[in-house]
């Protein structure tokens, strides 16, 4: 089995270096909380003092921290410690730009990187069934497909280096903008004496159809495993759906790329977090569009 060094063991970070405890990896931890420290403790992972000890006896290194800029430089700092061919994986959500760099460090040590956000949020994570969207050249991907097994539910090798974070922020900005376009007919539907439980039947079987519809239905009622029938307790949180918006658009500018919904999206999930949303399910939207009526 593998030493894996796991750095970044919030909300996602544990329970995916669970599964790979579970999987008979072993697995060294690090990070900043003690309390993050005391479960992944709990959970079977060997706590290292900082990141520079986790790496050192490592096969692979696993990442899951809050943005590029953590990325980089925890990269930077584990990288020089690091065996000579370690594998590189980092699943955090960040920008291309960031990603790519955190490429080259790595190969700059000698070792060999993919980038691998997720899709699937904490229940995912915790189930073992995340979607792996991976970057990266062809033998790092192969060498990172096996450990990714154990986390995961589906695993894409997207391209080169930094094509997962281009995956997950193109998924993403279909989702932020289809959440919204839901959401907006629920409250168009109510206004128009339209019940929830009507809409719902005809527009998930009709060309209205998707994910945001028929799995994390915004209203309570139709689908009851959604947020909305849990007071929009996340699930995926406003403020990640906002952070990964704004990577979208930062990207869509890099790239010279029109995406006008893209960024009306971003626009009213920033609205929605600066109202207090941040915190609440990125589905709780539909709560914000209601009382913008009149
Ligand atoms: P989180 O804030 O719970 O966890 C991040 C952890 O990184 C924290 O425990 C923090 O202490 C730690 N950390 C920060 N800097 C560190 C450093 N220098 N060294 C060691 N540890 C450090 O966030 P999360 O929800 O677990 O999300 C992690 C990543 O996964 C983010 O990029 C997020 O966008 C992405 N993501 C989250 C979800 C979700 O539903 N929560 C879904 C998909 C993707």
């Amino acid at each position: 089995m593998t030493t894996i060094a796991f750095i970044g063991l919030g909300n996602m970070g544990n329970p995916m270096a669970s599964n790979l405890v579970k999987a008979g990896h072993t697995v060294v931890g690090f990070d900043l909380m003690a309390e993050n420290l005391a479960t992944a403790r709990e959970n079977g992972v060997t706590i290292a003092q900082d990141a520079i000890s986790a790496v050192g006896d490592a096969d692979v290194v696993v990442t899951m921290l809050p943005a590029g800029k953590h990325v980089v430089a925890v990269y930077g700092e584990i990288a020089p410690a690091a065996k000579p061919g370690t594998l590189f994986i980092d699943s955090s959500t960040i920008d291309v730009e960031s990603a790519r760099k955190a490429h080259a460090v790595a190969a700059e040590h000698g070792h060999v990187s993919v980038d691998a956000p997720v899709s699937g949020g904490t229940g995912g994570a915790a189930a073992g069934t995340l979607t792996f969207m991976c970057g990266g050249a062809e033998d790092a991907f192969t060498r990172a497909e096996p450990i990714l097994q154990p986390m995961a539910g589906r695993i894409v090798h997207c391209g080169g280096d930094g094509a997962g974070q281009a995956a997950k922020i193109c998924n993403n900005m279909i989702l932020g903008i289809s959440m919204i376009g839901v959401a907006e007919a629920f409250v168009l539907g109510e206004k128009l004496g339209l019940s929830h439980q009507a809409l719902f039947d005809v527009a998930s079987t009709s060309s209205g159809q998707c994910w945001s519809l028929t799995t994390y239905c915004p209203v309570p009622g139709p689908v009851p495993t959604s947020p909305a029938n849990n007071s929009y307790k996340p699930g995926f949180a406003a403020a990640l759906m906002l952070k990964d918006l704004k990577l979208a658009q930062e990207a869509a500018q890099g790239a010279g790329a029109a995406t006008p919904l893209g960024a009306e999206a971003a626009q009213l999930y920033g609205l929605f977090n600066a109202q207090g949303g941040g915190g609440t399910d990125f589905s709780g939207i539909v709560e914000f569009l209601r009382g913008k009526t009149g």
